[in-house]
């Protein structure tokens, strides 16, 4: 039953239908881009890419957490992983993107370094219960899709008095980055598809400044072919008719007011300050930092971590990528220097990341 469900936003014919009706629809060119890693891979994998009309083009933006960690956050996770009676908690895919100095975690637990590989910020609380000798630090990368979790995490390790469990928190915010693109005349993008995790928490309205201010459509889709399709198709029809909206077309996940439970968690723990993003640079309220209630576990404070600003990686081209500025096959590493198994940038690393997508899939 769940999978007839499933297979009807996958049917080649209503697939067909809604191209030849974006074929019609879309007379002038259409650059959309998507900010989520996980429409950047649907999006090649099921061969959309290659099927769209030729005046509608693709741009992927920076939706993958991992590749939009800034140089400067992995290289003060390093200079953590450097210290004793420290033991680092990470998601594995941090564990090969490189800091400025072209070094990353992999190469600290060569060098000796604890570095503990975790599943969720909960298996790191545990690992911290495990282990009363050392501080456990967890890194947190991610968008408002996971923050929310390490946010309840904090909470736990409160109510639990387990102080040797730190959080470096790196969560960023989508909708002050979405704003940092529009404002870059050199990418010009003419509307968004908006990621459809990041919509289950935070609703609809604070993507409303898209049509607003800067009167382009945006558009909330889940991540099958026909989800991908209708939300282009609306976004053409929107422009055709000249009335930009932020419209949700994931209603079978997407509640428009978001999750306010899990919006309460991130507010209680967390308050925003000025991020790095990698490529896009210093955001103002883009990050999430721990609120001084939570003082004990924050690794900033604790740890006397000074965020100092990295130079970008020699050659790799991450930055324009993630901005939209050109697409992966455009910068001269790839598929030569760089690939899957020998990654220069992160956006080569992560399996959500742009190049690391072109390079699977990519048949231009
Ligand atoms: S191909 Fe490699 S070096 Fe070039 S932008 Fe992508 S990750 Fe960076």
């Amino acid at each position: 039953m769940t999978l007839d469900f499933l297979n009807k936003f996958k049917d080649p014919d209503l697939c067909r239908r809604l191209l030849a009706r974006l074929e019609e629809v879309c007379g002038e060119p259409l650059r959309f881009m998507e900010v989520c890693g996980t429409h950047t891979v649907a999006i090649f994998q099921s061969g959309l890419r290659s099927l769209l009309p030729k005046n509608i083009i693709h741009l992927s933006g920076p939706g993958c957490p991992v590749c939009v960690t800034h140089e400067s956050e992995v290289d003060a996770y390093l200079d953590l992983a450097g210290r004793s009676g420290v033991v680092i908690a990470t998601f594995g895919d941090l564990m090969k993107v490189p800091g400025g100095g072209r070094r990353s975690l992999k190469a600290a637990q060569a060098e000796g370094a604890r570095v503990e590989v975790v599943y969720s910020a909960f298996d790191a609380l545990e690992l911290a219960a495990r282990t009363p000798d050392a501080q456990v630090v967890f890194l947190g990368v991610g968008f408002e899709t996971t923050a929310p979790t390490t946010a309840a995490t904090v909470q736990m390790a409160k109510a639990r008095g387990l102080t040797n469990f730190k959080l470096l928190s790196f969560h960023k915010l989508v909708p002050p980055a979405l704003e940092v693109l529009l404002s870059d005349a050199e990418t010009a993008i003419d509307a968004f598809i908006l990621p459809g995790h990041v919509s289950t928490i935070i609703g609809l309205a604070p993507y409303g400044f898209i049509a607003e201010r800067w009167k382009r459509s945006a558009v909330v889709a889940g991540f099958e072919p026909v989800d991908i399709l209708q939300a282009l198709l609306d976004i053409a029809l929107m422009r055709e008719a000249g009335e930009p909206r932020v419209v949700n077309d994931y209603k079978r996940a997407v509640d428009d007011n978001g999750n306010p439970r899990a919006r309460a968690v991130m507010a209680d723990v967390f308050r925003t300050e000025t991020a790095l993003w990698r490529g896009l640079g210093a955001i103002p309220d883009s990050g999430l930092a721990l609120r001084s209630e939570y003082a004990d576990f924050d690794a900033k404070a604790c740890f006397d971590i000074e965020i100092v600003e990295s130079p970008p990686l020699a050659g790799c081209r991450c930055g324009d990528v993630l901005k939209g500025r050109i697409n992966p096959t455009q910068c001269p590493l790839f598929a030569k220097a760089c690939d899957p198994a020998h990654p220069v940038g992160p956006c080569m690393v992560s399996t959500e990341g742009s190049c690391a997508a072109y390079y699977k899939y990519n048949t231009d």
